[in-house]
């Protein structure tokens, strides 16, 4: 028997520029592009967008950024972040960022980086111990040497940010189409589940779906996964502030920022002896708080192109573990554990390609999506300008 087509929903329209993927880089290119007086339609294939983007910590991270090109996209990106939250009026914390060290080589590379990193234009130093502890009381003292601080990061809470950001877009004029799959693009038409749409330019910010659109490009790339485990502890009581973001000793093994330190080999030499199932599974300790109070905790590192769908126990207890070396929360009770999955290139910060004229990829911002989406959105900006 034949099932009857429901045509009702199916969708057509004209624009400037289509954005496929509601993700982070898919609305920060929707909101550049928007407000450089484009006509913009946004498509996300999920009624709301569930990829990495909503599964991070929400951390706004120059800090980590490699020096130069890469920091300086992150410094613009922040000042759009700010501009954008300010506009939405949606939920963030200026809370800025502390590194804490307990090891002597975790306070050589930390003392280290705050000494050369002014002159690579962060804005950070070196806390002694108990101005580390006057700012922060979420630290440890027992066994602390000190901190890097800068107040440079911002957290926002990314459930809120891109589950509500679309509705801000919608205000300033960008047709979001969610629940809305993008089978293929062959300009000037955009082929979706519900109809097609005619466009002059298209922009692709899929994340870590490499099958959809583009496939071979995607092959060629070089790109891959990367999967990470994550908790999120219950909203702490009575108010508890986290107060800055914090990153511990193994943090600095990951974060290109601190490879211009020349003590970081002893650290990452140190860990790969000391803590082999650190180095296995790539952990490393960061702590964020969203708008409900609730103290994000991660991470680990698995790559390869198919990750692995179960969750592993250990991998939980080792992140908690250490922890709890440098945390002190009034209330360690997990509420929620789940993994995220992002697309990296082996070498570079993040990928661009053009399949085709008028057809841009961007993906692969690896663990800095968030930190990057806004200057990567006015890089692009600015190169469309270019060739108007
Ligand atoms: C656990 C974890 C922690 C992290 N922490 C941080 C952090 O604190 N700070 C930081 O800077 N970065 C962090 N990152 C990295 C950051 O989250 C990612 O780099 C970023 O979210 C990638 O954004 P995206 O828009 O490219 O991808 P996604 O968020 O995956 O979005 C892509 C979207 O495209 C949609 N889509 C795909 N194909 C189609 C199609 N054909 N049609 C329509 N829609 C489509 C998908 O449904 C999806 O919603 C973290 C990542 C993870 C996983």
């Amino acid at each position: 028997m034949a099932v009857p087509i429901n045509l009702n929903g199916m969708s057509s329209g004209r624009a400037d520029i289509a954005v496929i993927g509601g993700g982070i880089l898919g609305l920060a290119h929707a909101y550049v592009l928007a407000r450089a007086g484009k006509r913009v339609v946004m498509f996300e294939r999920s009624s709301r967008a569930i990829g990495a983007s909503v599964r991070n910590f929400g951390m706004i991270w120059p800090i980590g950024q490699p020096a130069r090109e890469i920091h300086d996209i992150a410094l613009r990106s922040r000042r759009i972040w700010l501009e954008a939250l300010e506009a939405s009026r949606l939920s963030y914390r200026p809370v800025g960022s502390l590194h804490v060290a307990y090891q002597a080589d975790e306070a050589d590379v930390l003392r280290e980086f705050a000494e050369i990193g002014p002159t690579a234009g962060y804005e950070c130093r070196w806390l002694e111990k108990s101005e580390a502890i006057e700012r922060s009381q979420a630290i440890r003292s027992d066994g602390l040497a000190g901190a890097l601080w800068s107040g440079t990061e911002l957290t926002v809470d990314p459930r809120e940010f891109v589950g509500q950001f679309g509705g801000y877009l919608r205000e300033v004029g960008v047709q979001c189409r969610y629940g809305e799959c993008v089978r293929s693009v062959q300009l000037p038409w955009i082929e979706t589940a519900r109809g097609r749409w005619e466009v002059e330019r298209a922009i692709i910010c899929a994340g870590d779906d490499f099958e959809t659109l583009y496939p071979l490009v995607f092959a060629e790339s070089g790109i891959t996964k990367c999967k990470l485990q994550m908790m999120r502890t219950e909203p702490q009581p009575d108010g508890w502030e986290l107060g800055p973001a914090l990153a511990a000793g193994l943090t600095l093994r990951f974060y290109k920022a601190f490879r211009i330190c020349s003590t970081l080999e002893k650290l990452k030499a140190r860990v790969a002896a000391e803590k082999p199932e650190y180095e296995r599974w790539a952990i490393h300790v960061l702590a964020s708080q969203t708008s409900d109070g609730a103290i994000t905790l991660g991470d680990s590192h698995e790559y390869g192109l198919t990750p692995e769908v179960f969750d592993r126990v250990d991998i939980d207890e080792l992140i908690l573990a250490e922890a709890r070396t440098f945390l002190r929360l009034p209330s360690w009770q997990i509420a929620e554990r789940w993994h995220g999955s992002y697309a990296l290139h082996p070498e570079l910060p993040f990928l661009e390609a053009e399949p085709e004229p008028g057809v841009t990829i961007v993906t692969a911002p690896g663990g800095s999506g968030m930190t990057l989406s806004f200057g990567l959105a006015e890089r692009m900006a600015r190169r469309i300008a270019e060739c108007d």
